[in-house]
């Protein structure tokens, strides 16, 4: 059981939505009769209503499974433990979970040397190299919606992913708040390698070859008194730490003479809030592990997908909180899942490789917990809504740890 506020929270009173990175915090859910879907008020966000539509507002029936048999959660526990113990390369995936939840996560991964990716890792490794090799410049949702003048949308329009998106900026609330989208020409990396040489004067604007959208754009950019310039790293193509370096650059530009900064929509589903919590525990980000030659970080390397795909792992432990999807990849691996109940966990596993399910609370639903927003320096809580009956990720964790220790004989 939770050890969380669960009171029951009146239907319209706020909420924060843990289902995209803004974990919007303006809106309320509506607890109907026993069984029916969750519903959202103040908003007709369909990214929310979609995912509210997986929660019922009661206690969840759902057990714990070993190779597909219903049980308690000690014998999940204790099977899950057995095959931790015999695994010599785990990797940890999903990694759907919040602060509390990722601190375990960790705990467990020192262990066990294992490696840590998250669902969408290829996406959050595109910003962090960027930030890596080049730094940036980033802002907040507050500070746009407060001080900015012009939002410059470089990888198309981000209410499609982000319905709140704008509302959260203030756009048609500030008369002086414009919002632009990007006139790609050619690819994306040569658009914005364009638009930085524009912006930096290294192109002439009266240049016939430059197409007069991508001028407009630069002058634009050059005459506002605070420009952002937003993208999505889960848009990019591969190598878009590329293009992200080339959007930093024009803000680094235009910061000489003006107001600018980036902000990156991005992180969902825990992934950026782990990354988190990794970083301060570590001081390393997420692809890595604690291994025998001590803490390792091989962003290329350690891609669960490769390493799935190279057959560099023998154990897998899923964990996705947040709702039926992400679920796990049908890997033919002894695995451990930790999921929303409602979870179809993929039935092309091998017969005999070991399966346990353990289901698990969602942090703003069933759970109280913590997420990081988008913008990265803004730490929400989240309060459970109703008591599920779940255990949070957190707990499980522990307990599997404990588990671990237990069949290890106390050795850590
Ligand atoms: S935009 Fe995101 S955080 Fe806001 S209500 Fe929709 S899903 Fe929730």
């Amino acid at each position: 059981m939770n050890e969380v506020d669960a009171t029951p929270q009146a239907g319209n009173a706020p909420w924060t939505c843990p289902f995209c990175p803004l974990l919007c915090d303006s809106f309320g859910v509506d607890i109907g009769p026993p069984g029916a879907p969750l519903a959202l008020t103040g908003s007709d966000c369909p990214r929310a209503r979609g995912a509210l539509a997986h929660f019922s507002g009661e206690p969840v029936a759902a057990r714990p499974q070993v190779d597909g048999r219903e049980g308690d959660i000690d014998s999940a526990l204790a099977a899950a433990a057995s095959l931790l113990a015999r695994s010599r390369q785990p990797l940890f995936g999903g990694l759907g979970t919040d602060v509390a939840g990722a601190r375990a996560l960790y705990a467990l991964a020192c262990d066990t040397g294992a490696i840590c990716d998250p669902a969408e890792g290829r996406s959050l490794m595109r910003s962090l190299r960027a930030l890596q090799d080049r730094g940036g410049f980033s802002t907040t949702l507050a500070e746009v919606r407060t001080r900015a003048d012009l939002i410059v949308c470089m990888t198309e329009m981000p209410d499609a992913h982000y319905p709140e998106f704008f509302r959260r900026c203030g756009v048609g609330e500030r008369e002086d708040l414009q919002v632009e989208d990007l006139p790609v020409h050619g690819d994306l990396f040569d658009t914005v390698a364009l638009l930085a040489a524009l912006v930096a004067g290294r192109i002439g604007t009266h240049e016939s070859r430059v197409p007069a959208e991508l001028v407009a754009l630069s002058l634009r950019l050059r005459e506002a008194r605070y420009a952002v310039l937003v993208y999505e790293p889960g848009r990019l193509p591969a190598q878009g730490a590329l293009i992200i370096e080339g959007i930093q650059r024009i803000v680094a530009t235009l910061n000489r003479s003006t107001r600018a900064a980036s902000l990156s929509l991005g992180g969902g589903d825990g992934a950026a809030t782990v990354n988190q919590v990794f970083a301060w525990l570590s001081g390393l980000p997420l692809r890595s592990r604690a291994g025998p030659s001590g803490l390792e970080h091989e962003p290329l390397c350690f891609d669960a997908e490769r390493l799935l795909a190279d057959g560099a792992v023998d154990m897998l432990l899923w964990v996705s909180s947040f709702g039926p999807e992400p679920a796990p990849p049908p890997a033919e691996l002894p695995r451990i899942v930790l999921g929303h109940p409602g979870m179809r966990v993929p039935a092309a596993i091998a017969s005999n490789a070991g399966s346990v399910f353990i289901p698990v609370s969602t942090p703003g639903i069933g759970a109280a917990g913590h997420l990081f927003r988008t913008d990265g320096s803004v730490l929400m809580p989240l309060r459970a809504l109703y008591d599920d009956g779940l255990p949070s990720v957190g707990e499980v964790l522990l307990r599997l740890r404990q588990a671990l220790h237990a069949s290890r004989g106390g050795k850590q």
